[in-house]
């Protein structure tokens, strides 16, 4: 159905459940639920992934520094989710390594039970002791998989060896990895697309906003031509985001769910730093101990994020405050590396939708998600508070079970290691990241091979720079044969034929 079939539909069907909010909560349950075949419908006032989603760090991480606050279910969770993102969708979210750089050796120690007592106002700066502690137990939740490396400490002068723009003042530096999600936009929409493959009972419409209550009547509005229309759903999913409170208040339930902390990101062409850095993030706090990160993206450097807590979540913007202390962060680490404000290409702005607590320092505050529930007249409401990107899928299994639950259905299949949208066909090849599967079954389609050496030696350069390996020829004979048919018999025989040829013609023993 194109947008004006589903909105004519939804004049005479009320979807069973109806998300509000289309960021990356509301999709990831959007799509959970449709893969149980329960009749969905996600709106967004705006686009999808225009909100919190579009604003993040770009991050798939654990979050070290919650060790600290004694969070450890959220970072065991996160870290689990991150590693699933890798594997489920490996060509969006990829792993990253990430440096610290250390400036103290014992600072910090009293952070964690000085939080427990409740008496912590502000952290002070973490020393290399702490975040050696830190990353001993950050490698442990990572577990047996060991799908990233284990973290590596450097002293100063091997880490000023690795990194020479480094400022000469540091003490050690760590390296550790996490994951980076290259685009978190369209991740969102090829997760938002997989969900309407499912069928017809998946609907999602952005540019629609809920707009009033009656009763258990909701009235919503095509924002483009203002028109509405009214449903009746059986429950309401509030996915809002930073504007929970205020979707609630629409729905007539005065709730206090979120207390939104504003952070700001800015990006920069400026080659200097983008070769200093490398691969690398480089993640860092400063004096006060807020975190600060420096960011490859593409051939760009991105540079992040304040902790403000703000009122409003419309009026988020990245103000010159927040620039004069990104370009004084820089300067702490890479004082070597001049940054300009001609060198600012892009900046962007957004609001963590974290619950709302007494709490005075922004950092401190808690990451985790956790789903209230209010009623409208019988229709349950669920509120998604709090979260992390990386741990959206956890979350919107947790949304689904209680939806599940609720409707009496049973669950039919699980998002665990399901693959994400071009994730399906891009799952790399495990001997050869370089190459995907999927574009193995492209070549094969298009490309008139025959065997698999026109793959190895023509259709591609493994072969001429030396980069074949017995594992990487059995490996792409499997994946060839699959797009060409070849049964096992087949895939052996052109195996054979390959070894054959690379060492009789090119005088490669594999
Ligand atoms: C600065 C910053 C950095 C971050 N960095 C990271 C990171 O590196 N890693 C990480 O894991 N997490 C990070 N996060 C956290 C993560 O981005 C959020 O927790 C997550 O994106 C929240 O998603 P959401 O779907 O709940 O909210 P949102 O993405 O905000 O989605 C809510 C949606 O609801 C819509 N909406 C609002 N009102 C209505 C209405 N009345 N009708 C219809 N639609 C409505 C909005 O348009 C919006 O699209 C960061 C967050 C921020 C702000």
């Amino acid at each position: 159905m194109n947008r004006q079939d589903t909105l004519t539909f939804l004049k005479s069907h009320s979807p069973t459940v109806l998300i509000i909010g289309g960021g990356i909560n509301g999709v990831g349950t959007f799509r959970d639920l449709t893969l149980q075949g329960v009749d969905t419908l996600l709106i967004d006032r705006a686009d999808f992934c225009s909100g919190a989603s579009a604003a993040s760090s770009r991050m798939a991480h654990g979050g070290i520094r919650y060790l600290e606050n004694g969070e450890f279910r959220l970072v065991r969770e996160a870290v689990q989710e991150r590693n699933r993102m890798i594997q489920n969708a490996p060509s969006l979210v990829q792993p990253l390594p990430t440096t610290i750089p250390i400036f103290k050796t014992f600072s910090g120690l009293l952070n964690a039970p000085l939080k427990f007592l409740g008496w912590l106002e502000k952290p002070s700066e973490r020393g290399g002791l702490v975040i050696k502690i830190g990353l001993i137990f950050y490698d442990a939740f990572t577990g047996k998989t060991r799908l990233v490396p284990r973290h590596v400490f450097h002293g100063r002068a091997s880490a000023l060896k690795k990194y020479p723009r480094l400022n000469p003042r540091i003490r050690y530096a760590a390296t550790y990895y996490d994951g980076i999600i290259l685009s978190p936009e369209r991740l969102t929409i090829e997760l938002l697309l997989d969900a309407e493959k499912e069928g017809d009972h998946a609907r999602a419409l952005n540019y629609v906003s809920l707009v009033g209550v009656n009763g258990d009547t909701v009235t919503l509005r095509d924002e483009p031509t203002g028109s509405t229309f009214n449903l009746r759903p059986q429950l309401i999913i509030n996915s809002a985001g930073p504007w929970i409170d205020g979707t609630n208040r629409t729905l007539g339930l005065p709730t206090q769910y979120v207390g939104p902390t504003k952070g700001s990101h800015l990006v920069l062409d400026n080659p200097e730093l983008r070769e200093a850095i490398g691969d690398h993030e480089f993640f860092f706090e400063n004096r006060d101990g807020r975190i600060v990160l420096i960011f490859p993206l593409f051939d760009k450097v991105m540079i992040g994020t304040s902790d403000l807590q703000i009122e409003d979540p419309d009026s988020a913007r990245c103000t010159e405050e927040e620039v004069d202390y990104f370009i004084e962060m820089v300067a702490r680490v890479f004082p070597g590396i001049k940054v300009s404000r001609e060198q600012i290409v892009f900046r962007f702005s957004g609001v963590r939708p974290l619950a709302y607590t007494k709490a005075k320092n922004a950092g401190q505050i808690t990451r985790d998600h956790h789903i209230q529930e209010d009623k409208l007249g019988n229709i349950p409401v669920y509120s998604l508070v709090g979260g992390k990107w990386t741990s959206f899928r956890a979350f919107s299994e947790q949304v689904t079970d209680r939806a599940l639950a609720f409707l009496g259905l049973p669950r039919k299949a699980d998002t665990k290691s399901l693959p994400i949208g071009a994730g399906k066909d891009a799952t790399p090849i495990k001997t050869d990241p370089q190459y995907t599967r999927g574009e193995i079954a492209a070549i094969a389609k298009r490309e008139k091979i025959v065997h698999l050496d026109d793959l190895l030696l023509r259709r591609t350069l493994l072969g001429y720079l030396g980069q074949l390996t017995r594992p990487l020829v059995e490996e792409l004979a499997d994946s060839l044969g699959e797009s060409l048919g070849w049964d096992g018999l087949r895939k052996q025989t052109e195996v054979m034929r390959t070894l054959e040829i690379l060492a009789d013609r090119h005088g490669v023993k594999l």
